[in-house]
């Protein structure tokens, strides 16, 4: 912290500089963490942005907009997904926290409606690492079940997991390793049987599957058609191409939405209520999630979608005619797995494959197990595919018979 301010210029000048090493999302070479919706859904978030910079969610009697603002998305979020009239909802300020508060009404439920103190979630081992997060957080056991070859959740293994206990049940649309759709009927049966929530994390697919089903792929049901769903998570800022800070997390019905819900009065500060997990609350995500929805309207992320998933259709061709390597999973979405290819004589160290595409530039996160490269396809790698596949194929032929010791994996990291 210096001692007396600096001007602005050279304050902006020197943050300008830090960004030299950081991914070049810009040129299209990261496979998640930024989406590039194009230059009008840009101006679009940052016009907004620039209104709203200053604003506080957390008293919309002070700011009356930013509770119209965040009625609106969740309507047409829940409108999208095909919630009922009584749907409801929060905008939070991301996929973890939209999983938090949709636990967090799920344990209260148990707790409301049932008796169980200590409510319990059953998860397949592909479920979101923020459903375990959540059992940390709020001290609930959680069991893990595993998935079937296809990478869906086996739904005869968490029938055997749940119990009288059970508060919640989880299925995915898609999950994020390998991008396959959960037996979400199954699931919400299951989760019925016992009496507990079904939430469906579609953090990944909220914003995809509704215009993928529009462009007439074939989508399994997944949404609030599904009877027993309870609750949904669904990320505005990833394939719905705000900038970071916006989740929305619906309820089938307000009195399940009363759940996630928190207030206080016996504080010298006066009545203090809670719809999700923060305090004071920005309203930049929120606004801008507003006009970037407003901006591109249902056929602007139909047109987004048609293009995410031809971005993705060609890589997955490219590789599967490169020797060595595979898709993990169906394929059928955005979201791309790619490993070795062990029916291959000469199988490749994606690991090593993953070092030789970042020095030149091509930012994957490494999953596992089993060891992958994980790509998130948007619209932000459109016009870049070939010169991937170009790279990809150059890359791979550099490593054949190569090795790396580092089995690192890295979703997320802590500093
Ligand atoms: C991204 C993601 C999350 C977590 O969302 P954050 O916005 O990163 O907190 C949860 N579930 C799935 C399937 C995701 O892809």
């Amino acid at each position: 912290m210096p001692q007396q301010g600096r001007n602005v210029d050279d304050v902006i000048a020197d943050l300008q500089a830090k960004r030299a090493g950081d991914a070049r999302w810009q040129d299209g070479k990261t496979f998640g963490m930024v989406y590039d919706g194009g230059p009008s859904v840009h101006e679009a978030a940052e016009r907004a942005a620039m209104l709203f910079l200053h604003e506080n969610a957390l008293n919309t009697k002070a700011f009356p907009s930013l509770a119209q603002i965040q009625s609106e998305v969740v309507g047409w979020t829940a409108e999208l997904l095909h919630g009922p009239d009584t749907a409801a909802g929060f905008l939070t300020s991301g996929g973890t926290e939209s999983i938090q508060c949709a636990v967090l009404a799920a344990r209260e439920r148990g707790r409301a409606e049932r008796g169980i103190r200590s409510g319990e979630i059953v998860v397949a081992e592909s479920a979101h690492a923020a459903f375990h997060k959540s059992a940390h957080m709020y001290d609930m056991p959680i069991h893990t079940t595993p998935v079937h070859d296809d990478w869906t959740v086996d739904v005869e293994a968490m029938a055997a997991a749940v119990n009288a206990d059970t508060v919640l049940v989880v299925g995915s649309a898609p999950q994020y390793p390998q991008g396959v759709v959960d037996p979400i009927p199954e699931i919400a049966a299951l989760a019925a049987s016992v009496g507990a929530n079904c939430h469906v994390d579609a953090c990944m697919g909220g914003f995809v599957l509704p215009f993928a089903e529009m462009l007439g792929r074939p989508v399994p049901v997944w949404d609030f058609r599904v009877d027993g769903v309870h609750s949904i998570s669904a990320d505005i800022h990833k394939l719905g191409y705000a900038p970071k800070g916006v989740s929305v997390v619906l309820h089938r019905t307000k009195e399940l939405r009363r759940y996630q819900t928190w207030m206080f009065d016996r504080w010298l500060g006066g009545f203090y209520g809670s719809p999700n997990l923060q305090g004071t609350r920005s309203g930049l995500p929120m606004a801008a999630a507003w006009a970037v929805m407003q901006h591109l309207g249902v056929e602007g992320y139909v047109d987004l979608t048609r293009q995410t998933l031809v971005n993705a259709d060609l890589i997955r061709a490219g590789i599967d005619e490169i020797d060595g390597i595979r898709v993990l999973g169906d394929g059928s979405y955005h979201l791309i797995a790619l490993a070795s290819d062990p029916t291959s004589a000469d199988p490749i160290d994606v690991f090593a494959l993953g070092d030789s595409l970042l020095s030149r530039g091509w930012f994957h996160d490494r999953q596992g197990p089993p060891d992958s490269l994980h790509s998130t396809v948007s619209n932000s790698n459109t016009g870049v595919i070939d010169s991937y596949l170009h790279d990809l194929r150059q890359c791979v032929a550099e490593v054949r018979g190569r090795a790396t010791h580092d089995r690192s994996t890295s979703y997320s990291t802590v500093e």
